[in-house]
């Protein structure tokens, strides 16, 4: 549904021979960087040896840190312990089209995420697109607005997005309407965690050409009575 390069992901980074572990998106201003190092630390003790990156973003020139856990035992991505700030949307125009309550919940599941805290982040995500599609749906049916606030998930797919449900796979209505039995059968957690932050990520491009085709009908209604 969407490509990969778009995707925050944890990725390699070489700096002085040595391989680390970084994201691929700025946590400021959310945009793919190829971040420069502006230091290096170490902090050791008998127990950890951890490793602390300065990087500095080449879109919007901000600092943040990142730190990884080079002890011998700790491979591959797994050495990713953290960024400092958090990964953040302040800047995120399709983010910005919804509410504080979305993206409050979103930017809690995707950092869950990437400190390892995948169950949480799982049914944070999932709770996520609920709010995400009563929201479009509250925009597109005023109206209706208690009817969406008391539907399930499924049933406000359903309802108010039947013609964007011929977009998703059977697999997510099944994640989405056993959420917890899949949580605890299905043994590709993962594919389902991407399946739904697929969903969130085509609904917030939906909303986006939603807002702007609404903006662009008032225009041309305020427009007539002057000509
Ligand atoms: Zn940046």
């Amino acid at each position: 549904m969407q490509n990969n390069e778009n995707k925050l992901m944890k990725t390699q980074y070489e700096y002085d021979n040595q391989e680390y572990i970084v994201l691929n998106k700025c946590p400021h201003c959310n945009l793919d960087i190829h971040p420069t190092v502006k230091s290096r630390f170490n902090l050791e003790n008998s127990n950890y040896n951890v490793t602390a990156l300065s990087l500095s973003c080449p879109s919007c020139k901000r600092d943040y840190f990142i730190f990884n856990d080079f002890r011998s035992e700790v491979a591959g991505f797994e050495k990713f312990i953290m960024s400092f700030p958090n990964y953040g949307f302040s800047e995120n125009a399709l983010v910005k089209n919804t509410s504080k309550k979305f993206q409050n919940l979103y930017m809690q599941s995707i950092n869950s995420e990437l400190l390892g805290h995948i169950d949480i982040a799982f049914f944070g995500y999932v709770k996520s697109l609920e709010i995400l599609v009563k929201e479009i749906a509250t925009v597109q049916h005023p109206e209706s607005e208690d009817v969406i606030l008391f539907s399930n998930l499924i049933s406000c797919l359903e309802q108010f997005h039947a013609t964007n449900m011929h977009l998703f796979s059977k697999k997510l209505l099944e994640v989405l309407k056993n959420d917890y039995l899949f949580y605890h059968k299905t043994e590709d957690f993962h594919t389902c965690s991407e399946l739904i932050k697929d969903s969130i990520n085509y609904f917030l491009l939906y909303l986006e050409l939603l807002l702007k085709t609404f903006s662009i009908n008032n225009q041309s209604k305020t427009e007539k009575p002057s000509k």
